[in-house]
């Protein structure tokens, strides 16, 4: 095997190691993301959790002011009472009474149900507080485990991609820009081996003439397919 060819053929390999940490190093966001949303999604049912118990607060201290407007117009009802001399003003008091009466009762039939609600509420708290406490947690952690599982494959990024520079520049400068045109164009690889007489990269079976050509391994071959660079791998007769 000449030279340029073990070139490449070391070449592919570092490229095939580099492609499948490349592959790795893009799951990272979505995993963070993933992470992220777990959290936030505790966090927003905590908020929802205290706007509802923000409301019923609100239309708790509502509902007491008005039993106590209630209570006043009955006081002034009662109040005058005594004044009045005809009959039907009398009677006609007695009905506004009655009424406030009932308006009030209503009220505070209500106003026991808001108390439950917001009871209620109060007791699921906790529950909620201690879920996103978790959800933040385990976020923390799970994100240092992929940073540091992140930095450790880009460091291997970093040191491939070193060992791959060093071989490049022994590639004469034909060759070399043929090898970095096809690695760009075809997602990180651009030597394959022939197997089974087909190109390793798209499959397309070769010529015998390519192949005999191929298997004497003193020049490299460009599949007719991909415009793949072929070699007879060494360790294969
Ligand atoms: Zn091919």
């Amino acid at each position: 095997m000449t030279e340029e060819l073990q070139i490449l053929w070391s070449l592919r390999d570092l490229d095939d190691r580099l492609v499948t940490l490349e592959t790795a190093l893009r799951r990272y966001p979505g995993e963070r993301k993933l992470l992220e949303q777990r959290s936030s999604g505790e966090k927003a049912r905590l908020e929802a959790h205290k706007q509802r118990l923000h409301d019923l607060q609100l239309r708790h201290r509502q509902s007491e002011k008005d039993i106590e407007a209630l209570q006043a117009e009955e006081r002034k009802f009662q109040g005058q009472l005594p004044l009045v001399k005809k009959n039907e003003e009398y009677q006609a008091l007695l009905k506004e009474i009655g009424d406030r009466k009932a308006k009030r009762s209503d009220r505070e039939t209500d106003l026991l149900g808001l108390m439950d609600d917001e009871q209620r509420l109060q007791t699921e708290r906790p529950t909620l507080e201690h879920a996103l406490k978790t959800a933040e947690t385990e976020t923390a952690a799970r994100l240092l485990v992929i940073a540091e599982g992140e930095r450790r494959e880009r460091e291997q990024v970093e040191a491939l991609e070193a060992q791959r520079q060093q071989l490049v520049v022994r590639l004469g400068p034909f060759i070399r820009s043929r090898y970095e045109r096809i690695r760009v164009s075809k997602e990180g690889r651009a030597v394959v081996p022939i197997i089974k007489g087909s190109c390793g990269g798209c499959f397309r079976g070769q010529p015998p003439q390519a192949l005999q050509e191929a298997r004497r391994r003193d020049r490299v071959l460009n599949c007719d397919g991909c415009g793949r660079l072929l070699i007879w791998p060494p360790d294969v007769e």
